[in-house]
């Protein structure tokens, strides 16, 4: 039955401002919450409150953290009696336990169990869905923004982080053209990601080098450290010089879009794509230290949900190792001819210029560069780092509940 308060009737001012609460048990352990003129209650799992009791014995305020004693925690608990406060907003409730606990109406509504409030909230905090995009519509969903607004204004680098979640990509201009932008820029964000390469690496054509990466060769499409198992989320690269030979392009593809047009069209190929597992490698040496690095996974990869988390796609570092059965090698090399074939057509290629700062998603573009005539007379100077998607996405969240917003 509902219980009902009408403690904002008795204080007549009160009643513009207070709507009416009403609480009930229902199936013996879920609450129900109903404010006035709202058509459908909220529902609450028993369990599931009586596990985020807020209270000093089982809640750490100034850490937000339980510390309910859950050795002896008991999942069939269920609520007694109920109390509305509908001037403090509050709702008590009484445990089977003897607890008591205390929720406020806000709390309580910022982690409604209704389908869509659950989908706002993953989709705008979690992490903002992408919106993918073909070569075609790279204009149009490529964003720029100034890089000292960045450096000096909370909200564009909140800007600037979105656009990069949401569609992989984006573009900061007028930069200065010294070494240490990258790591200002990171810095900014949180902190710079070390990997085998450093921290800031520089791409220009290096006699002898131990990447593919450093010559002036065209560099096919690919996404980097593909044989990591914990990638380097991010790409920052600084333009400092460009080449005035008509090569030095930088291509990129959106690997999410690629997997969408399989998935449509050409579905055992994007099942096998998701299934069968690569072995992915990189063995080298780099400031005197040898390194053997291995990855195994497919060429896109899914959470538990069915959504893209990333696309590994690398000729160089794709191992000649390759441990799957006999039968899978020729049908996964078909598959994978058509994803890179489909890359390829859909590539958009643009030449960045100095003080251009390219930001893009590594585990999700696929991105290369065609060829350029290196020279004393013909240099090319980029300078690159990593940031990670941890990083940013806690950056924008606390950006997000400091300034709201955010949406693109
Ligand atoms: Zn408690």
């Amino acid at each position: 039955m509902w219980v009902q308060r009408f403690l904002s009737r008795s204080a007549g001012q009160l009643k513009t401002f207070s709507r009416q609460i009403s609480v009930r048990i229902v199936n013996e352990t879920n609450i129900e919450v109903l404010e006035e003129n709202d058509r459908k209650p909220l529902t609450f799992p028993g369990v599931w409150l009586r596990d985020n009791c807020l209270c000093e014995d089982c809640f750490h305020g100034s850490s937000k953290s339980r510390k309910l004693d859950w050795d002896n925690f008991d999942t069939r608990i269920r609520p007694v009696t109920l109390e509305a406060n509908e001037v403090t907003k509050e709702v008590k409730v009484k445990w089977s336990d003897s607890h008591e606990s205390s929720f406020s109406l806000d709390w309580l509504k910022e982690r409604s169990f209704q389908k869509e409030r659950q989908k706002d909230y993953l989709r705008e905090f979690y992490r903002p869905a992408t919106k993918h995009w073909s070569g075609a519509e790279f204009q149009e969903i490529a964003r720029h923004f100034s890089y000292e607004e960045v450096m000096s204004q909370d909200s564009v680098l909140m800007q600037w982080l979105q656009a990069l979640a949401v569609y992989g990509v984006a573009l900061l201009r007028n930069a200065p053209l010294d070494e240490g932008v990258v790591r200002r820029l990171a810095e900014r964000v949180g902190f710079i990601r070390r990997t085998t390469y450093g921290e800031e690496f520089v791409v220009q054509a290096k006699p002898g080098a131990q990447n593919f990466a450093y010559l002036s060769l065209p560099l096919p499409l690919h996404t980097d450290l593909p044989y990591y198992e914990y990638k380097p989320s991010v790409n920052i690269l600084h333009c400092v010089v460009q080449t005035d030979s008509p090569g030095g392009s930088n291509m990129l593809v959106d690997g999410f879009h690629i997997a969408d047009i399989l998935r449509r069209d050409h579905p055992e190929d994007f099942e096998r794509l998701c299934r069968v597992v690569v072995d992915w490698n990189d063995i080298g040496s780099e400031d005197g230290r040898e390194f053997h690095n291995i990855w195994r996974a497919p060429v896109i990869c899914l959470d538990a949900e069915g959504r893209y988390t990333r696309v590994n796609h690398s000729v160089p570092q794709r191992d000649s190792h390759f441990n799957v059965p006999l039968a899978e090698v020729l049908p996964w090399y078909e598959s994978y001819a058509r994803f890179v074939r489909l890359a390829i057509a859909d590539s958009h290629a643009f030449k960045t210029r100095p003080g251009d700062v390219l930001t893009f998603n590594n585990i999700r573009l696929l991105h290369g560069r065609t060829g350029y005539d290196d020279s004393e007379q013909n240099p090319r100077y980029i300078v690159g780092a990593y940031l990670d998607w941890d990083i940013i996405y806690s950056r924008l969240r606390v950006l997000k509940k400091r300034l709201g917003g955010g949406k693109i």
